[in-house]
């Protein structure tokens, strides 16, 4: 089990640089959009994002607008397939199978959680690869695990992006991934590795969590339970990128409120680290910006054309 409480007050001067994925992300899309225009006009391809939302999930039906904002935003077609909660497989997979068919179409997401009758991992994998923009199917799995490559997962490319700009070479730095997850964890992991860092990966039955976190020179954390790092387990001067997204209930003049926090305990681990993620605003907003990205980066493929050719 990992230890709970700190051990000691960590110094209140320093404060660590925050590392803005707002502002990097709107760079990322600005980029992008520029892009998406010079292949339009050259090449007469407008990428096009499909998105299958299946229920009525509040956050869902959040997440799905953003993203379809954001797809119309950078220049490129955004498409949306809304489907009752009450969806037999066999209908869902028809719809992706006509979403992998049409040309229209070069990158496909499919909103999770679904519900209970669907068999998440089959529809995932039922997704054309080339247009698996969210990374998830096993063919991309096992493209990343084996060779470095094919579609990868947006939150943990937003996180190595943050990374390179932040930290630079990652080349031998010590990386501790907590959490195994399969969408973020895993990839994360395989990412890290991919840029020569020693990784170890973290989760609920890892012995001492502390002990593992103040090795750490790259923390990422990907866990789901607020403010569970402490800045007392954290390496002082260590890069920290949260990717926990945690809503908890505060005390206010009106009456209790709902606010966002992380895995980490920002208001200690600010005082420890070297540069850290704020939540909100730190990998949130650059996952919708590498899944504009991999849908870019899967249309200008679909199309035999070189990105390379149409950066700015
Ligand atoms: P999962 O629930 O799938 O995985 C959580 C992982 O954390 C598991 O591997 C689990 O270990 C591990 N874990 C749980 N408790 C502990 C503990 N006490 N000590 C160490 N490890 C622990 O979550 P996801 O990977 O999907 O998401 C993680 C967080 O990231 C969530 O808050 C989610 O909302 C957020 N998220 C944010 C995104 C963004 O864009 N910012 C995108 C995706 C997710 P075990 O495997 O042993 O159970």
């Amino acid at each position: 089990m990992p230890e709970s409480g700190s051990k000691m007050t960590p110094a209140t001067t320093h404060q660590a640089r925050l590392i803005d994925g707002r502002a990097m992300a709107m760079r990322v899309r600005a980029e992008l959009a520029r892009q998406v225009a010079t292949l339009i006009t050259r090449h007469r391809v407008t990428p096009g994002l499909a998105a299958i939302l299946v229920g009525e999930d509040p956050a869902s039906q959040i997440y799905v607008r953003n993203k379809g904002r954001q797809t119309r935003e950078a220049g490129m077609q955004s498409f949306e397939t809304r489907l009752p909660a009450t969806v037999s497989q066999s209908d869902l997979l028809e719809h992706v199978a006509r979403l992998n068919e049409d040309p229209a179409v070069h990158g496909i997401l499919v909103q999770l959680p679904l519900p209970r009758q669907i068999d998440e991992l089959a529809v995932i994998d039922a997704i054309a690869p080339q247009k698996d923009v969210d990374g998830f199917s096993i063919i991309n799995t096992g493209l990343l695990a084996a060779r470095g490559m094919g579609m990868i997962p947006c939150t943990p490319l937003g996180c190595l992006l943050m990374l390179k700009e932040y930290v630079g070479d990652l080349s031998g730095q010590r990386a501790l991934v907590v959490g195994r997850s399969n969408i973020v964890g895993k990839p994360m992991a395989q990412l890290l590795l991919r840029e020569n860092c020693t990784v170890t990966i973290a989760h609920s039955r890892t012995r001492d969590l502390a002990e593992e976190c103040r090795r750490a020179d790259i923390l990422i954390a990907a866990i789901g339970k607020p403010r569970l790092i402490k800045g007392d387990w954290i390496r002082p001067g260590a890069t920290v990128i949260d990717v926990g997204i945690n809503r908890i209930s505060v005390p206010s003049p009106n009456g209790p409120r709902e606010k966002l926090v992380g895995d980490v305990d920002f208001d200690t681990a600010v005082h420890v680290a070297g540069a850290i993620t704020p939540v909100p605003g730190g990998v949130g907003p650059m996952t919708i910006a590498c899944l504009l990205r991999n849908t870019f980066t899967a249309a200008c493929a679909q199309n035999g054309i070189d990105t390379g050719q149409l950066s700015a």
